[in-house]
């Protein structure tokens, strides 16, 4: 029996939240039921939301005075859901030009909660949240993380990157009585540290891993590889990168478990993520509005996100950067919110063909970079319109085969024109967040 965690729970955890200042228990039981809401009565309450969020913007944030002024309108302008498109879309520049007059004035700076993000594309974007966004978001990530049977206070393995550890004795302490967190940094993730790895998970036991999609498939493979099972996980959630069929696939194979897939990012917290049925992400629609205006089921589009929470500094229409599916039919889980079928990545990383159709790169991952023998990973690299580096980290299976599929893979979704060239490497470079691409683009888009 796991006395800590029933300790946790009913004693550790609750102390804690009530010194952060944050009912979250309250909003999670209103989420759980919330969740099976039908979608038009969560689109009435979200169109609620929007209004009273506009309201407030117009009257405290500078920025949105004058960009309604500009408009020459007012939120009651604003007379359906689908009415918010006319306000301009928030770039991630427009956030950093204006940081100072998207603060709402109603505010006390020194309540807020200050965000950073990781720089991905290159410049890191810092924000604030109000304490009720972020007591929602702690809620909201609580009732998602439920969905794969995950609850605070249970035994929880972390595959992540760039992480400082718990040093002090007392966030040591903090950690075994109350977060329960094992943290395996995958940015130390040699073969050597990868057995201390095992090591730790078999003293350990936790039921839950999450994880860095690729990170879990690369451990994957190396279980694989090394012929270790029987880890005892349960459920893993895999986040903060896109999952790929092929990387699920193994995860689940390896590890014996299920593989939950989210996605959030650091602005946001928890935007979509799956539940028992697997077949795309439910969108936390409570906080979160999503607009994909030009994508559908088949076509990815991008990303438009009004954060329904965080009145501190107002992200409305922001645009994140990303791409995915949409799904139209309500899920069979019989809950109400909306999903995102498949998430595409970031515009920046999409490759085009010479005559400039788009490929996002994980519809490469999913469709060919597995199905050619011998790789261990796979980055592809557009230089030119019409030229491609393809690095390769091979394993001994890597021969003839490989060559001929990847001969004949290449033009089947690039075209004839599409010119390559192999590079064989020890390891795919990570980002600075110790996140992996799949596809890097160094072109201009074509028009
Ligand atoms: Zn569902």
């Amino acid at each position: 029996m796991d006395l800590i965690r029933l300790l946790a729970q009913n004693i550790f955890i609750p102390l804690s939240r009530r010194r952060e200042g944050f009912n979250t228990s309250e909003i999670v039981r209103e989420l759980e039921r919330s969740q099976f809401l039908s979608l038009d009565e969560i689109r009435n309450r979200q169109f609620a939301k929007i209004k009273d969020l506009l309201n407030e913007a117009y009257e405290f944030v500078p920025y949105y005075r004058a960009l309604f002024k500009r408009l020459g309108a007012t939120p009651n302008d604003i007379k359906s859901i689908e009415e918010l498109s006319q306000i301009p879309i928030l770039t991630k520049a427009d956030i950093r030009n204006n940081r100072e007059e998207l603060l709402s004035t109603k505010y006390d700076p020194a309540t807020l909660v200050p965000k950073r993000t990781g720089g991905s594309t290159g410049v890191p974007l810092h924000l604030y949240w109000d304490r009720e966004a972020t007591a929602f978001k702690q809620a909201a990530t609580q009732r998602h993380d439920a969905w794969s049977g995950y609850r605070p206070g249970e035994k929880l393995a972390q595959l992540w990157g760039a992480f400082t550890g718990h040093s002090s004795l007392r966030a040591r302490l903090y950690n075994y009585l109350v977060t329960r967190w094992l943290v395996l940094d995958t940015l130390e993730m040699t073969e050597e540290n990868s057995f201390e790895y095992v090591e730790k998970l078999r003293r350990y036991r936790p039921p839950f891993l999450f994880g860095h999609a690729h990170s879990l498939y690369i451990f994957a493979l190396f279980l694989e590889k090394n012929n270790i099972d029987n880890l005892g996980i349960r459920s893993i959630i895999s986040s903060a990168e896109m999952l790929t069929d092929g990387e699920r696939q193994k995860i689940e194979e390896v590890f014996g478990a299920e593989v939950y897939n989210r996605y959030g990012c650091e602005e946001l917290s928890v935007v979509a993520s799956e539940c028992e049925q697997h077949e795309g992400l439910h969108i936390c629609s409570e906080g979160l509005y999503v607009e994909v205006p030009d994508g559908d089921e088949e076509k990815p589009g991008k990303l438009i996100i009004t954060d329904l929470t965080n009145k501190a500094m107002p992200f409305i229409r922001y645009s994140i950067e990303d791409n995915a599916t949409v799904y139209n039919k309500p899920c069979a889980c019989g809950r109400g919110l909306p999903r995102l079928k498949k998430l595409h990545g970031r515009s920046a990383d999409f490759l085009y063909t010479p005559e400039g159709n788009i490929i996002s790169g994980i519809s490469i991952m999913d469709n060919f970079a597995i199905h050619i023998p011998g790789v261990w990973q796979v980055q592809l690299v557009q230089d030119a319109l019409d030229h491609l580096l393809v690095r390769i980290v091979r394993t001994e299976q890597f021969g003839e085969a490989s060559l001929r599929k990847l001969s004949e893979t290449v033009p089947e979704f690039f075209g004839d024109r599409m010119r390559y060239d192999i590079e064989y490497v020890d390891e795919i470079e990570k980002t600075a967040r110790g996140k992996y691409q799949f596809a890097i683009s160094r072109i201009d888009k074509p028009n």
